[in-house]
């Protein structure tokens, strides 16, 4: 072969690592070189991330000392459920960041102390997390000029409803939407950009009867903030966590809202068949949601 030949063929095949690298493959899914982390590339502006599904327990990360060690389970299958629902409906893909590690070596919903326990190699998975999520928000909001997060929990409270996590607590949920709205607590969540695009009342945007606590609750789940059950009223409720605070709350995060849903596992997690009406009902209302307040519609199925 002649040199200026096996130039060139060298050049192009540089060129192809460097864009395999750049751009992911929709609907493929990406390891971390440990394999704690899979990323499952997308082309929607849906951003899924699952941070206590993991079950890997490697020796070479010590169990963390404090904190919660239970895992949410069935979370995973939970979220893969419904990232194949909305491929199913639109063609395309969410994105979707899994932690592999079992919450008592990592929990990335935690600050990286906590999450960590001060462990190096822990601490780097948790730095792995955050950057894919933070990739993945980016790439969306390059494409479609805003992106959504869901980060998907589950809880164990006695009331088997869907509690929605805006980064608003019972004790700003339980007023009245005239009290809400005055006070202006839209301004705290996690969906403070979507409100100063759309104006109106921040209490109709959570729990009127388009906001996404109504449009899960007509399809058949019971879900939390929504019109029939505006607040968690005394009992226990999940108001949002690290995650969305630090990727979808505030201002540094203009383009990027999102809700931290967490799920009961009777009804919901504990068959495969309830998770699949749940990726059926959730996905139906999450486009439906995007469709509403963003203007977006998929675009036709290939
Ligand atoms: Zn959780």
């Amino acid at each position: 072969m002649k040199p200026r030949l096996l130039f060139a063929l060298a050049a192009t095949l540089i060129a192809t690592g460097l864009a395999t690298a750049a751009e992911k493959i929709p609907g493929q899914s990406y390891f971390s070189t440990t394999r704690y982390l899979e990323y499952l590339a997308g082309d929607l502006p849906l951003v899924i991330t699952v941070p206590h599904g993991g079950r890997l327990t490697p020796d070479a990360l010590p169990k963390r000392k404090k904190g919660v060690m239970d895992m949410d389970t069935n979370t995973q299958e939970l979220a893969r459920a419904l990232a194949g629902e909305l491929h199913q409906r639109t063609g395309g893909h969410a994105h979707v960041v899994f932690s592999l590690l079992h919450r008592s070596r990592l929990d990335p919903n935690r600050e990286i102390k906590e999450a960590a326990g001060g462990d190096p190699g822990a601490e780097q998975a948790w730095r792995e997390f955050h950057a894919a999520i933070e990739g993945a928000l980016k790439a969306a909001v390059a494409r479609h000029g805003f992106a959504f997060l869901i980060d998907l929990h589950g809880h164990a409270h006695p009331i088997a409803r869907l509690e929605l996590g805006y980064n608003l607590g019972a004790g700003h949920l339980n007023q009245t939407d005239a009290d809400f709205d005055t006070a202006g607590l839209i301004e705290l969540s996690t969906v403070n950009d979507l409100h100063r695009t759309r104006g109106g009342s921040g209490a109709t945007l959570l729990r009127g009867p388009r906001s996404l606590g109504a449009l899960i609750v007509e399809r058949g789940i019971r879900a939390v903030p929504s019109p029939a059950e505006p607040g968690p009223g005394p009992n226990p409720f999940f108001s949002g966590g690290h995650i969305t605070r630090l990727h979808a709350g505030g201002p540094a995060t203009p383009k990027v809202d999102g809700v931290q849903i967490e799920c009961p596992r009777p009804g919901i997690r504990d068959t495969e068949e309830n998770r699949a009406r749940f990726a059926r009902i959730v996905g139906e209302a999450l486009l439906e949601f995007l469709r509403e307040h963003y203007g977006f519609t998929p675009a036709p199925k290939r």
